[in-house]
């Protein structure tokens, strides 16, 4: 892409379903359910004479979004009605917000694409976000082929008036690894947060990106297309990397881009012309008059600010701070929040703690435990091993009470049964030995049994310590401490043979 003479230009347009049990505008349930229009009154299927009434909680989490992005708030807002027609829309209208959003220019700060691991702290790059607005969701179109000879769509008003909220930002992102950087910290914000479960499976993140190309140096934007239907975060990646080449092939052979909506198609690989874009006034926007202007006091975005957690960023570097873990692992950690919460519960059980622990603890969890269940296609919730339960595993290798590689065994065993590490490690009799009295008569019997090597190695040959320190872990069933061994050897060894 860099030798390119062209650089893309993507500004992605976010929709978020609010984690609210109630409809935007009615009272109805948000829940997902596969029975068609279940959930549905006269207001969110557009009965004449009937009013919206907008939903509080969705509101406080719409400011909540706005603030943990840094937006500004409008203290005195309005909803906005947009114009325009589609079956799955039974108003005719959708009731959203257009001058006057509740948040306005944020910013959220991105990873990009750095060397090594270790330089992420350098790698940063802030996205400008232009506003946060609400809106409410349209119903859903099921297009079936009919008996006879007959295409026919059904439609579904379940999710017709559900909470969204859209965040759209500013054409900022320069290539499709930082549209993924920012989707990834953006879901990351909105799960810490509590807003939404963010799964991009069920719809409730979506992902609509504006692109452009125009020669490399100039300031002045192309034209642009939208690009609908990305149902995961490598689709989005997917399609920008297609629409990109598209574009610029297009310019290339002498063509213009015409400003339309264009559908990603997961199974071709490319993206298809829908329609040519709407521009704003085709929607005929005006206030909303069935609803009141807002105006919301500073105690109430006091009270708000107040519910906003520690986000994943500043943990992250406070893991890195006080804990000295690696950007890497740290960054793994803090991703998602459960993952964060558990190797902090797991943390908080080491007791006590030395400064190495939080680096072995996180050891654990990278490698063994999100191996483990990845490979059962679990998540951290669903882990058998409870964050206390690992927390007294990895400070049982820390003191030396069993070694790394018995602690392997007790925990494939946590992972089956979900019992305690003590529990294991006494069935199993697995006590790592440490005690040099014992250990120094498995010694003198072992050196007794080996004494070609035990003279190899008072002639010189140091090599020869290994066979004999592997002859001690034979026989005590990998139970003697290696470090302790390797070091009564050498001084019984030193002494003159008897
Ligand atoms: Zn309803």
């Amino acid at each position: 892409m860099n030798n390119s003479a062209y650089e893309p230009v993507i500004g992605l347009e976010v929709h978020v379903q609010l984690k609210t049990k109630s409809k935007m505008f009615c009272g109805c349930s948000t829940e997902f359910t596969l029975d068609p229009n279940v959930n549905i009154c006269p207001v969110c299927t557009g009965q004449p004479g009937v009013l919206p009434v907008a939903n509080r909680k969705a509101i406080e989490l719409n400011l909540k979004t706005a603030l943990a992005l840094n937006c500004g708030i409008n203290r005195h807002s309005i909803f906005a009605r947009k114009n325009y027609f589609y079956p799955d829309l039974p108003k005719n209208y959708q009731i959203t917000q257009y001058e006057v959003p509740f948040g306005y220019d944020g910013f959220l700060e991105i990873d990009i694409e750095r060397e090594s691991p270790e330089a992420a702290a350098k790698a940063k790059k802030t996205i400008r976000i232009k506003r946060v607005h609400q809106e409410e969701d349209t119903g859903k179109l099921l297009h079936a082929l009919g008996s006879r000879k007959l295409d026919y769509s059904l439609v579904d008003f379940n999710r017709s008036g559900v909470p969204l909220l859209e965040i759209v930002s500013e054409p900022d992102i320069a290539n499709p690894d930082e549209a993924h950087a920012y989707l990834s910290a953006l879901k990351s914000v909105l799960q810490y947060i509590e807003v939404s479960d963010c799964d991009m499976e069920k719809g409730s993140l979506r992902c609509d990106a504006n692109v452009s190309i125009r020669k490399r140096g100039e300031t002045e934007l192309g034209t642009k297309t939208e690009i609908k239907n990305m149902n995961s975060f490598k689709s989005v990646r997917d399609a920008l990397d297609y629409e990109i080449r598209r574009q610029v092939e297009v310019v290339g052979n002498g063509g213009k881009i015409v400003q339309e909506t264009r559908l990603w198609d997961d199974k071709a690989n490319i993206t298809g012309s829908m329609r040519s874009k709407e521009q704003a006034h085709d929607y005929r926007y005006f206030p909303e008059p069935d609803l009141p202007p807002f105006e919301f006091d500073e105690n109430l975005i006091d009270a708000i600010k107040k519910d906003i957690p520690e986000l994943p960023e500043k943990l992250k570097q406070r893991l890195v701070e006080e804990c000295q873990l690696s950007q890497y692992d740290a960054e793994v950690l803090t991703k998602e929040k459960p993952l964060a919460r558990y190797f902090e519960t797991a943390l908080a059980s080491m007791n006590p703690r030395t400064p190495n622990s939080p680096k072995l603890l996180a050891n654990w969890i990278n490698t063994e435990l999100l191996g483990k269940l990845n490979s059962e296609n679990k998540n951290v919730e669903q882990s058998p091993v409870s964050p206390e339960n690992l927390g007294e595993l990895v400070k049982l290798i820390e003191t030396g009470a069993i070694s790394g590689k018995i602690a392997k065994t007790v925990f494939a065993d946590m992972m089956s049964t979900g019992r305690a590490p003590a529990a294991i490690i006494k069935e199993k009799g697995l006590v790592q030995i440490s005690d040099e009295n014992e250990l120094k008569n498995v010694i003198n019997d072992v050196i007794k049994e080996n004494q070609k090597a035990a003279d190899e190695y008072r002639a010189g040959k140091k090599q020869a310590l290994g066979s004999l320190v592997g002859a001690v872990m034979k026989k005590t069933s990998g139970k003697a401490n290696p470090q302790v061994v390797n070091k009564l050897l050498q001084e019984v060894l030193s002494e003159p043979a008897v």
